[in-house]
């Protein structure tokens, strides 16, 4: 007889842990199903995010970091000597770090009841899943809900094709062995950019290549100016506009040709990173015949509340529309085995945060000042310098912006863009103002502790108004 629970669940990525764990609480039975095997051979829960994705990227910039900014501690007063790379080091930190977190899902899973499963889970006719591991043997599972949570993969462009040798993808760009003295990255998006930033500062002397001419679309476009000018800084070399038409591994590098203004240009490196995109991963998981339908991209269909052509199928995360983000999955999954429950949550994909963990880290929620032009929507803005904020020149970080936009009429917060330090720990304030329906007003009005990074967001909603204290307003208000 087969295995039999209220939930199954496939994939234990950030969406499909987070559905399992809330389920579970929730005095669900629960099965989740995951294939991958971690680097010692075991299998290793967390999908990308913990295994090959945020975890590993954040602990490679973080450390990166630190090292890089040896360079500045003269400045300061500090004299520092004998700082030293040991990449291995470093990469068996990473590696720690992510086994300390895949390890955690595991006691999670067990502390809340959840029954893990190793190997390929498929759908069968109904809401029964199969499952095959890795010796080729299957089970079968039934269930009488199924929440498909099978996350995304790097995407592949046939002009470079991945080798796993020279050219890698974003999972290969975590582990090299060397510093590479050349690199060449295409695509200028947020894990290009991330990981640009750790071999830049590593030592390599890095090349991005970008199709589009604009430089990040989808943030504002007076950030997008202002980080562009300090990546560059930096040492990262982004060419705009640059399509790349063909790459040639010829064993001592890589050959990438790319069209740029009609010309046809060269650019050689020792190792070239494919940064292009991530696609929705569904292989193995469906019948020809499965009423789960994918959207002309390779999305699983899913309506609002997740929910997919199939009655009694869910589908959460990177697998489903909207952005490829683990936060967002985490709220999805969430939500599903609520509802299944029967509570009625929702996600509000309004106020979904975005962060690039570049130095500075670029953070955003809400609505851009071009978008917002874009309709015709009447507005203002309120911009602050972080060089005018007191915790950021006394941390010696003190480049950057932040700005608040908020609708001209009700003053409630439309939008929120901080180009800074901390970007990423700021932006979760004007997450929360936002869905609290707040006005830049309200922001303005309440106190925070002196001297913080958090003022930088205080004034710049104080400026929405011209009320801001540490700059002279534009905008003169009363
Ligand atoms: P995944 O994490 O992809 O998990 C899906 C899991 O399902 C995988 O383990 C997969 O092997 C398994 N699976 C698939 N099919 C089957 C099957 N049929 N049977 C069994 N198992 C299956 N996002 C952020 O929010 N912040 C960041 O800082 C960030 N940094 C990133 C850095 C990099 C380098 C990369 C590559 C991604 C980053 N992301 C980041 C994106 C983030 O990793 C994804 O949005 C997130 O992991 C998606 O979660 P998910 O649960 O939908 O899918
Ligand atoms: P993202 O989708 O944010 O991960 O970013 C991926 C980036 O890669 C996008 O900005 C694309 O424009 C860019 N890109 C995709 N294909 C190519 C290509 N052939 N040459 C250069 N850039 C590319």
């Amino acid at each position: 007889m087969s295995d039999s629970y209220d939930i199954v669940v496939i994939g234990a990525g950030p969406a499909g842990y987070h559905a399992a764990i809330r389920a579970a609480q929730l005095g669900m039975s629960v099965a989740c199903i995951d294939k991958t095997t971690g680097a010692d051979g075991k299998p290793s829960l967390g999908g990308t995010c913990l295994n090959v994705g945020c975890i590993p990227s954040k602990t490679l910039l973080d450390i990166s970091h630190r090292y890089a900014a040896t360079s500045d501690y003269e400045e300061l007063g500090l004299k520092v000597s004998n700082v030293e790379l040991n990449l291995a080091g470093v990469l068996a930190r990473k590696d720690e770090v992510v086994g300390k977190l895949t390890g955690g899902v595991d006691m999670l899973f067990s502390g809340n009841g959840v029954t893990p499963y190793h190997g390929v889970g498929s759908l069968l006719p109904g809401s029964d899943v199969k499952v095959t591991k890795d010796d080729g043997t299957e089970e079968i599972l039934s269930a009488k809900h199924v929440i498909l949570a099978t996350g995304s993969v790097p995407m592949q462009i046939g002009a470079a094709p991945v080798d796993d040798d020279r050219i890698v993808d974003s999972t290969g760009a975590l582990s090299f062995e060397e510093v590479p003295n050349r690199l060449g990255i295409i695509g200028a998006g947020i894990i290009g950019l991330e990981l640009g930033s750790v071999w830049s500062r590593f030592g390599s002397e890095v090349v991005v290549l970008e199709a589009l001419e604009k430089f990040l679309p989808n943030a504002d476009e007076r950030i997008a100016r202002d980080a562009l000018r300090s990546f560059s800084k930096q040492g990262m070399d982004i060419r705009l506009g640059t399509r790349v038409l063909s790459s040639d591994n010829h064993g001592d590098g890589v050959t990438v040709t790319y069209l740029v203004n009609d010309e046809e240009k060269t650019l050689e490196c020792d190792k070239l990173i494919v940064a292009v995109g991530r696609a929705p991963y569904s292989d193995q998981l469906l019948n020809d015949d499965s009423p789960v339908k994918l959207d002309e991209r390779g999305f699983i269909f899913v309506n609002e509340q997740c929910e997919t052509d199939a009655s009694d199928v869910y589908a959460v995360g990177d697998a489903v529309r909207g952005p490829m983000l683990a936060h967002k999955g985490m709220e999805e999954g969430i939500m599903v085995a609520e509802r299944i429950a029967g509570f009625k949550p929702a996600v509000n994909y309004d106020c979904i945060p975005s962060v690039i963990y570049t130095h500075p880290e670029i953070a955003w929620v809400g609505q851009t000042e071009q978008e917002l032009r874009d309709t015709g929507a009447n507005y203002k803005a309120g911009t602050f310098l972080f060089a005018a904020n007191g915790r950021a020149l006394a941390g010696s970080d003190a480049e950057g912006i932040v700005k608040v936009v908020s609708d001209a009429e009700s003053d409630r917060i439309l939008g929120v863009h901080i180009f800074g330090p901390q970007a990423s720990e700021l932006i979760a304030q004007a997450v929360i103002a936002m869905e609290f329906g707040a006005t830049a007003e309200d922001l303005g009005l309440i106190m925070f502790a002196h001297p913080t990074l958090s003022e930088a967001v205080h004034e710049a909603a104080l400026g929405v108004a011209g009320h801001a204290i540490h700059t002279v307003n534009r905008r003169k208000g009363k």
